[in-house]
């Protein structure tokens, strides 16, 4: 291969191609073939056009569809919106009316509270639970935080009143514990019953005209009735004495108190034995120094015998059933 040196008329045709222009040779099938002659400066703008044109036939159409794909997006967008706005709206109905609900019921429990720390502090009095000790534990407000309408604050202030009652109760109980097993130690009631023969005190005794002491009451009844214990306690004696009593039974109620049970025909506990109010401990006798069918009944408080009357005829306490410590 070699380089030839482009003649003179071959380089005037590559240094100047064309006049700014093109032509077009038609050559139909038969006939003389004809020229069209295109120049730059008009083809150039045209070839423009032309583009633009394309692109807008093209374009616009899918410029269109994505303009209606977007609204139809939005409308649905839209819609789904107000379909949850209107749920919301109910569900925020039903929330409130809950709410309300809630602030009724928490300001009912607010006062049953305020109740319970009223008859709370009447226990606190009865437990000897000393006034300075309870304004150091008393709730602050009071009833006036029963004004508060939000449920959440209100729950809250309850909570610190409930925490502070707790306090209170716990402060209360311990002296009620003792107060309530005192009080069921003291015997109260009838062991048996029947008629009253003899008092406590001074008398004349049955068996000889001489003065002694009499330290219970007789109550008469039939031979074999049964005897029931008269508050809760542990049996300390049951069996015979010979200083009277015959077939005798003594309790300890605890807290100093005793009662003792004499005459009997036949026992129904044994020493140790735990009993409840109103057990039947033995059956009525005429047992050691007696002149007929009869129960002799002692009070006793620190050993001494005292008159069992008023605690005859005293009324069980309803929690007569706790055990003594
Ligand atoms: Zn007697």
């Amino acid at each position: 291969m070699f380089w030839k040196k482009p003649n003179n008329s071959e380089s005037l045709i590559k240094r100047k191609p064309t006049k700014s222009g093109m032509t077009v040779l038609m050559i139909p099938d038969s006939g003389e073939s004809s020229k069209l002659r295109l120049r730059w400066t008009w083809l150039i703008p045209a070839a423009i056009l032309g583009l633009c044109i394309g692109i807008g036939a093209v374009g616009a159409p899918l410029l269109l569809a994505a303009s209606v794909k977007t609204n139809v997006s939005l409308f649905t967008e839209r819609t789904k919106l107000q379909l949850e706005k209107a749920d919301l709206e109910r569900r925020l109905g039903l929330e409130q009316g809950k709410v309300q609900s809630l602030t009724a019921k928490t300001q009912d429990f607010g006062q049953r509270l305020l109740d319970l720390e009223s008859r709370l502090g009447n226990v606190e009095t009865r437990a000897g639970v000393s006034k300075v000790e309870r304004a150091s534990v008393k709730p602050g407000g009071g009833a006036n935080n029963l004004a508060i309408k939000d449920p959440f604050e209100m729950l809250s202030t309850l909570d610190t009143l409930l925490g502070q009652s707790d306090s209170r109760l716990k402060k209360t109980l311990d002296p009620l514990d003792s107060v309530m097993r005192r009080e069921a130690a003291v015997p109260a009631g009838f062991p048996t019953p029947g008629r009253i023969t003899s008092k406590f005190g001074t008398r004349v005794s049955p068996r000889g005209g001489y003065v002694e002491r009499h330290t219970g009451w007789d109550i008469a009844t039939n031979m074999g009735a049964p005897v029931r214990v008269t508050a809760p306690g542990v049996v300390e004696t049951a069996g015979w004495t010979s200083i009277g009593y015959g077939l005798h039974i003594v309790i300890n109620h605890g807290y100093g108190y005793k009662t003792l049970y004499g005459h009997l025909s036949k026992l129904n506990v044994n020493v140790g034995d735990r009993v409840s109010t109103n057990d039947l401990i033995g059956f009525v006798g005429s047992t050691g120094n007696s002149t007929g069918p009869h129960l002799h009944y002692e009070v006793r408080l620190g050993n001494t015998p005292i008159n069992p009357g008023s605690y005859l005829f005293r009324d069980r306490p309803k929690f007569d059933s706790l055990e003594i410590k």
